[in-house]
């Protein structure tokens, strides 16, 4: 069986015990602190300091506590550069592709995630087409570049997850991160298949979550990670390709939204604030607090909110 193994201090086993807290198994080896079982690796540590990792995803999660000491908390705060799954600054400047997502803090609406193809030839043009980060510009200014980008024909795909799915995940237990995991796959698979026989040499993802838990995402539903796949945080201000899928993105999210307010009669807010509940409450006057399951996230907070404009 493939293993890794590795030696930490106690402290170091304390912290993990802590870190995998609800993945303890109550049975332990002989002379073992602790075992725990995560998607793809089962993890045992003795008194020794030895630490055993072992299954298909034993040498991320040994990566992860190998000649570091501090909590891994800390570290996934700040980039890490040195990390096998981030891009070469080459990549940025030839053809590559890139994903990003919107509508994850939004109540109302879906979550669409996009992924688009940019060849080297086509950087400057897009620049040209003012295709940056989508938070830095407004609504209408990132439709007309979403029309462009569709007229310059960039290969893109699109997934949109709707509420009602969303919430049926939601309940099912997946959290967002895991939904995000599975939508990015997708959408670089379908991606894939649009460009074929096109092979993309890297493909860099708007950092949401540390590579080991997407990973781990992908192994709870049966998928591994593709090839050439990084992570980047910020990544739209760094690869053109990520900034075009935060405005296809982006786009998608709003027009569903107009059909979603068309739907509804009532002009949906973005975001999730006070006038979100508000919208809210008046929409379950209309038609009930199950109708909502259409239109919104029904687990955020703006749910509980919205129905003390109802009482
Ligand atoms: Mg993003």
């Amino acid at each position: 069986m493939s293993q890794t193994v590795i030696t930490c201090s106690q402290g170091t086993i304390q912290q993990m015990k802590e870190t995998y807290g609800r993945s303890l198994k109550q049975k332990t080896p002989q002379g073992a602190v602790f075992s725990a079982k995560v998607d793809g690796c089962s993890i045992t540590a003795y008194r020794s300091g030895k630490v055993m990792f072992q299954g298909p995803n034993h040498d991320f999660e040994a990566a992860r506590w190998n000649g570091n000491s501090a909590s891994p908390k800390k570290k996934s705060s700040s980039q890490q550069t040195t990390s096998p799954y981030y891009p070469k600054a080459s990549l940025l400047t030839s053809s590559h592709g890139g994903s990003d997502e919107a509508g994850t803090g939004d109540y109302f609406g879906p979550i669409t995630v996009a992924s688009v193809y940019v060849t080297e030839e086509q950087i400057s043009t897009l620049k040209k087409a003012g295709v940056r980060d989508s938070k830095d510009l407004k609504d209408p200014q990132i439709q007309q570049i979403a029309k462009r980008l569709v007229e310059l024909e960039i290969p893109y795909s699109l997934i949109t997850l709707h509420n009602e799915k969303y919430n049926r995940l939601q309940r099912k237990g997946w959290t967002q991160g895991k939904m995000k995991t599975m939508l990015h796959h997708a959408a670089i698979n379908k991606l894939s298949e649009k460009i074929a026989p096109i092979k993309m040499e890297g493909f860099v993802i708007d950092q949401f979550a540390e590579p080991n838990i997407y990973k781990r995402h992908l192994y709870s539903e049966n998928q591994t990670l593709q090839d050439n796949v990084y992570f980047m945080m910020k990544a739209e201000s760094h690869s053109i390709a990520v900034a075009a899928a935060s405005i296809i993105a982006r786009s998608a999210f709003v027009k569903q939204m107009n059909k979603l307010s068309d739907k509804a009669g009532i002009e949906l807010p973005k975001g999730a604030s006070r006038r979100v509940d508000q919208t809210a409450g008046a929409l379950i006057k209309q038609i009930g607090a199950d109708g909502l399951e259409e239109f919104a996230k029904v687990h955020f907070a703006n749910t509980e909110k919205a129905l003390h404009y109802v009482r």
